[in-house]
């Protein structure tokens, strides 16, 4: 059984908890959406962050996304795979943390999303959380007890 004693803080910050910028795959917002395909299989993640030439956080590319947006009404239009852009189709409304955020906002966004993205000063991408490395910590957290 899990008992955690009660009005006790969680001693972690989101940097503890963060893959930094350079280990998180990503693709620009220019990019085709066939180039985001191939980054999103060969990566085996379902979504992954949407960067601008100066490395800010534009929004989120996911495989279902791509596949919705060449959907025609009778066939599955391939083609549009290589002419549509990254950013015409990517989802700009998302959760967001900065590095200050408390890890009970953190908690809570992880509820409804698999990852959440860290962004510096006027929106740089610092990197991401994911509810494997907010578990990984709780897992061990909950073991030293
Ligand atoms: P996890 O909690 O490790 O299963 O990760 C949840 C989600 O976060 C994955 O499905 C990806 O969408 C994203 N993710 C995790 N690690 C990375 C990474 N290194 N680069 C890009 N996206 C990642």
């Amino acid at each position: 059984m899990i008992r955690l004693q009660s009005g006790e803080n969680l001693q972690v910050r989101i940097q503890d908890l963060m893959i930094p910028s350079e280990r998180v795959a990503h693709v620009q917002v220019n990019n085709s959406l066939e180039h985001a395909l191939l980054v999103l299989t060969k990566s085996g993640y379902s979504a992954i962050p949407v960067l601008d030439p100066k490395y800010r956080l534009q929004g989120l590319i996911s495989t279902p996304i791509i596949l919705d947006s060449i959907l025609g009404l009778e066939r599955i239009e391939f083609e549009l795979l290589e002419k549509k852009r990254v950013e015409e189709v990517m989802n700009k409304k998302i959760s967001r943390l900065t590095i200050d955020s408390s890890i009970d906002k953190c908690i809570e966004l992880l509820i409804d999303n698999p990852f959440l993205c860290i962004v510096g000063k006027e929106g740089y991408f610092e990197g991401i959380v994911t509810r494997r490395s907010v578990l990984l910590y709780l897992n061990s957290h909950i073991k030293e007890k």
